[in-house]
């Protein structure tokens, strides 16, 4: 059974477009304003808003605010025709450092193709910089000339997603207190490069469940999550590198995975890990 349709079997209300604007501790519970002037009560307030938490902002009025991580975010979805010769192995995800971008594609089992870009820019985008045609334009000219798909997957695709900044936020001082805590983005916000952000705002959500005490949740995640934001971060750098740096890059590659990888995967304390 879906989560959302156990919590209606159990009466669990369920409300949308309540967005919480202040929080005021009362005895035995929290009491939550939201942004239409109604009130909540609760024994427990967990605050899962996000990477731009307003719970996060309360528990630590002098920030930390998210960092931007020097590049953008694109994607999509074609089940058109693509000229291009592509490896149709279901599931498995191709990366590739393009000449401009990294460019990421994988076969779905329906054979549609599913796809990301991660352009990089040194100021992040304000918003409205690029309408749809202009973005797809804007990747079609960083992919030209690659050796690889990317120009004819973007080209296949009907409605190209995006852009969106890369943020993250290594280190949120205060997760809890009184009764409310933080969990996934809104404590913790992992760049996209790690592939574990909504993994990780999983395992809090299970680690929460089964701690009554919020402080010993915390000691149970922080480290963990912390590394691997600082994981996601270094991904993130290799896909920043100008001309000198790709070029070092391109050419240390094949070493580099070679010695990383002689031990087998160096990534497996994320994909191992049990709670
Ligand atoms: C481009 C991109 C690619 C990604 N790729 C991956 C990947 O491959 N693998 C992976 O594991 N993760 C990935 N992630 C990360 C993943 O999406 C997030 O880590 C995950 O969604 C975090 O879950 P969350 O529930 O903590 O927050 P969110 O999913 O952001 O949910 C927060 C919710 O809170 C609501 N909200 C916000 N403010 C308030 C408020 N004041 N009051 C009430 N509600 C509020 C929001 O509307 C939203 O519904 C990616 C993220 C991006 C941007």
């Amino acid at each position: 059974m879906a989560l959302r349709e156990a919590a209606v079997a159990r009466g669990i209300p369920i409300s949308y477009d309540k967005r919480v604007r202040d929080l005021r501790t009362v005895p035995d519970g929290v009491e939550a304003t939201f942004g239409d002037g109604s009130r909540a009560y609760g024994e427990l307030l967990v605050g899962a808003d996000g990477i731009r938490s307003r719970t996060r902002e309360i528990l630590n009025p002098d920030g930390p605010a998210p960092s931007y991580l020097g590049l953008l975010n694109a994607g999509g979805f074609t089940a058109g025709p693509i000229e291009a010769d592509l490896d149709r192995t279901p599931g498995l995800v191709h990366m590739t450092f393009g000449r401009h971008a990294f460019f990421g594609w994988s076969m779905a089992p329906d054979g549609s193709v599913w796809w990301f870009a991660n352009p990089p820019r040194k100021e992040p985008l304000r918003g409205g910089e690029f309408t749809e045609a202009t973005w797809r334009a804007h990747l079609l000219g960083l992919f030209a000339g690659d050796a690889t798909p990317g120009a004819a997957i973007i080209r296949a695709t009907p409605e190209v997603l995006g852009p969106w900044n890369t943020d993250d936020l290594p280190r949120v001082p205060v997760w809890q207190r009184d009764r409310v805590v933080l969990l996934g983005d809104a404590a913790h916000a992992v760049s996209p490069s790690s592939g574990q952000g909504a993994s990780m705002a999983i395992e809090d959500a299970v680690t929460l469940g089964r701690c009554p005490d919020l402080a010993d949740y915390e000691r149970q995640r922080r480290r963990r999550v912390e590394k691997v934001v600082a994981f996601g971060r270094r991904n993130s750098r290799t896909k920043t590198a100008g001309p000198v740096g790709a070029a070092i890059r391109d050419s240390l590659t094949p070493l580099i995975m070679k010695l990383l990888y002689r031990n087998g995967d160096p990534a497996r304390w994320i994909l191992e890990h049990r709670l």
